[in-house]
C-alpha cells in the first residue's frame, strides 16, 4: 500500500510528432501530489512554439489519418483500448497518486477508458451517411470529413478518462490533434505516447503539449490551423475561450461546472435516494461536474433525511488515497484545497454545518476534507450558487412541486439534475421542467455513451457523446445532383 507507485516518471515531456521532447525554451513546471504537496516531477512547459510544432506535425499527419477507411481507424482504435486495459493498474496507481482519488475508484478509469475507444470505433463504422431524393430528377447527399487538427483541452478531475472522452470521438472520425492535459494532473497523461505507439497510431496524429491554460492551452485556442476546440473545465475559462476563438471563428464544444440538483420527494425510496446522494456528492472526492451537490428535500422527509445523510457522511472513510479502504482521498492541489476551505467558512455562516466542516484529526498533512454537509441553505447563498467541486453538500427544504422546480433552477448552471420519488408521473414532469442537460429519475450517474452528453445555461455549449460527438468532429457537406 505504498503511496508511491512503481515507475514513477521524474521528468514528463511533450509527445510531438511521435517524439517524446523537452520544451522549446526549455522551461518545465513542478508537478506535485496532493499528500505531500511536494514537486516529485517536472514536466515540460509549453509555449506557443511548442503548440505550433505540435499543430504542425498533425497537419502533417493529416491526410494519411484522413484518408483510412473508418474500418481501417477503428481497428486501430480497438489497439488502443486494449493497450490501455493493459495499463490497468499503473494507470490507476498513476491517477490515484497525482490527483488524489482513492485507489478504488481510480481503478475503474482505465475500464471507462477503453470503452470510450471500443465505443466510437463501433459508432464510426456504423454510421451510414444521409441522402435526400426530390421525385426523380434530384438526389442529394452528404459527405462527411474529418474537420482536420482538433484542440483538445482538459481538466485535472478523472484526467485520462476525460481526455480518452475527447481522444477516441476525435481519431475515430479522423481528425489529427494536439491534446493540452491539465497541469496539476500530468502524470496519467505520460502514459499514452507508449499506448499509441504500441496501438500503432502514426507518428503525428496525436500530439500532446503540456503546460500552463494560460500559456499552452491558450496558444491552442489561439493557433489558426486549429479549426475546432473540445474543452472541458470551469466556465469561466468556457467564456474566455469562447471569446478568444471568435477571432477563428473555431467550432467549440464546452463540458463546463455545474451546481446539479437532487430532489427528493416525501415518497422517496429514502435508502436508496441516501446511497445516491452520497455518491453522488463524495465519490471521487467530489470533485465530479456532475456532482449533486444541492439537495433538495420535501418538506415532511426533510429533518429526518439531513439527519440520516449527516450520519453517512461522518461515517465516509478519509485517508491516504492509496489505501484500498479510503473513500475520500486528498483534493487535488493546495490551491484548490483552500478554496474549498473558503466554502466552508462561508458555509458556516450560511447554513447549519451538520457534518464534516474540518480536516480529519487523522491526517495531519495533504488536502483532506470530512466529508461536509450543510442544512437550511437558503437558495441566495454563495454555498447554494456556486461550484464548490469538493466533499460539500447543502441541503434546503420545499414544500411543493413548483417551489421544488424553482429551487431546482435557481443557478446559473444546469448539467445535470436528479429526481428521486416513487411517482414517475411527478418524475417526467420534473425532468422536464429542470433546466439541465441530463436528468435521472430513481438512478444516478449511470452513463450510457450513445447518449448526448452536456450541459445548458452556464454548464455548457453542445453535446457530445453518441453520433453528436461525430458530427462534431467532421463537417457535412452536402452534394446535389441532377438524376
Ligand atoms: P480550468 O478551467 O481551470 O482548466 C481546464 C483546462 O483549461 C486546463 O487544462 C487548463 O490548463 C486549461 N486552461 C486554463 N486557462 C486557459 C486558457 N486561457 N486557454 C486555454 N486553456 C486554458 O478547470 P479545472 O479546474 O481544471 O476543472 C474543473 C472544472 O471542470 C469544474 O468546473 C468542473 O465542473 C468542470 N468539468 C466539467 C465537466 C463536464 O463534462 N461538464 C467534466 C469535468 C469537469
Amino acid at each position: 500500500m505504498s503511496p508511491t507507485p512503481e515507475h514513477l516518471p521524474s521528468v514528463i515531456r511533450h509527445w510531438i510528432g511521435g517524439e517524446l521532447v523537452d520544451a522549446a525554451d526549455s522551461r518545465t513546471f513542478d508537478v506535485a501530489d496532493p499528500i505531500s504537496n511536494t514537486a516529485y516531477a517536472q514536466a515540460a512547459r509549453g509555449s506557443a512554439a511548442d503548440v505550433d510544432r505540435a499543430v504542425t506535425a498533425a497537419r502533417v499527419a493529416s491526410p494519411e489519418w484522413a484518408g483510412l477507411s473508418n474500418r481501417a481507424r477503428a481497428g486501430v482504435l480497438y489497439r488502443i483500448a486494449d493497450a490501455v486495459e493493459a495499463r490497468h493498474d499503473r494507470l490507476a496507481a498513476f491517477e490515484s497518486y497525482d490527483s488524489g482519488l482513492p485507489i478504488t475508484q481510480a481503478r475503474g478509469q482505465a475500464r471507462r477508458a477503453a470503452e470510450n475507444f471500443r465505443y466510437f470505433a463501433d459508432v464510426t463504422v456504423a454510421l451510414g451517411e444521409e441522402a435526400f431524393r426530390q421525385g426523380d430528377d434530384q438526389f442529394s447527399y452528404v459527405v462527411r470529413t474529418p474537420v482536420g487538427v482538433a484542440g483538445l483541452i482538459t481538466p485535472w478531475n478523472t484526467p485520462f478518462m476525460l481526455e480518452s472522452w475527447k481522444l477516441a470521438p476525435a481519431l475515430a472520425s479522423g481528425c489529427t490533434l494536439v491534446l493540452k492535459p491539465a497541469e496539476w494532473t500530468p502524470l496519467s497523461a505520460s502514459l499514452w505516447p507508449e499506448i499509441f505507439e504500441e496501438a500503432g497510431v502514426p507518428a503525428g496524429v496525436v500530439n500532446i503539449v503540456h503546460g500552463i491554460g494560460e500559456e499552452a492551452g491558450q496558444a491552442l485556442v489561439d493557433h489558426p490551423d486549429v479549426p475546432l476546440i473540445s474543452f472541458t473545465g470551469s466556465t469561466d475559462t468556457g467564456r474566455h475561450i469562447i471569446r478568444s476563438s471568435a477571432e477563428h471563428l473555431k467550432t467549440v464544444s464546452m463540458e463546463l461546472g455545474g451546481k446539479s440538483p437532487v430532489v427528493v420527494f416525501a415518497d422517496a425510496d429514502v435508502e436508496a435516494a441516501l446511497d445516491s446522494v452520497v455518491f453522488g456528492v463524495f465519490s471521487l472526492n467530489g470533485e465530479r461536474c456532475t456532482a449533486g451537490s444541492r439537495v433538495l428535500v420535501e418538506r415532511p422527509l426533510y429533518e429526518e433525511f439531513t439527519r440520516r445523510l449527516a450520519e453517512r457522511a461522518a461515517n465516509v472513510r478519509v485517508g491516504l488515497p492509496s489505501d484500498p479502504a479510503t473513500e475520500v482521498g486528498a483534493l487535488v492541489h493546495p490551491e484548490h484545497y483552500e478554496r474549498v476551505l473558503n466554502y466552508v467558512e462561508i458555509g458556516r455562516k450560511e447554513g447549519r454545518l451538520v457534518a464534516g466542516g474540518s480536516r480529519p484529526d487523522h491526517l495531519a498533512d495533504g488536502n483532506y476534507l470530512q466529508p461536509t454537509v450543510f442544512a437550511d441553505v437558503e437558495r441566495d447563498a454563495r454555498i447554494f450558487q456556486e461550484e464548490i467541486f469538493g466533499p460539500v453538500v447543502a441541503v434546503a427544504p420545499f414544500d411543493d412541486e413548483t417551489e421544488a422546480v424553482e429551487l431546482a433552477n435557481a443557478t446559473q448552471f444546469g448539467l445535470a439534475a436528479y429526481v428521486w420519488t416513487s411517482d414517475l408521473k411527478r418524475g417526467h414532469r420534473i425532468a422536464h421542467a429542470v433546466e439541465s442537460g441530463m436528468v435521472w429519475i430513481n438512478s444516478h450517474n449511470v452513463r450510457d455513451l450513445r447518449t448526448p452528453f452536456g450541459g445548458v445555461k452556464a454548464s455548457g455549449v453542445g453535446r457530445e457523446g453518441g453520433a453528436h460527438s461525430i458530427d462534431f468532429y467532421t463537417e457535412s457537406k452536402i452534394v446535389h445532383v441532377a438524376l
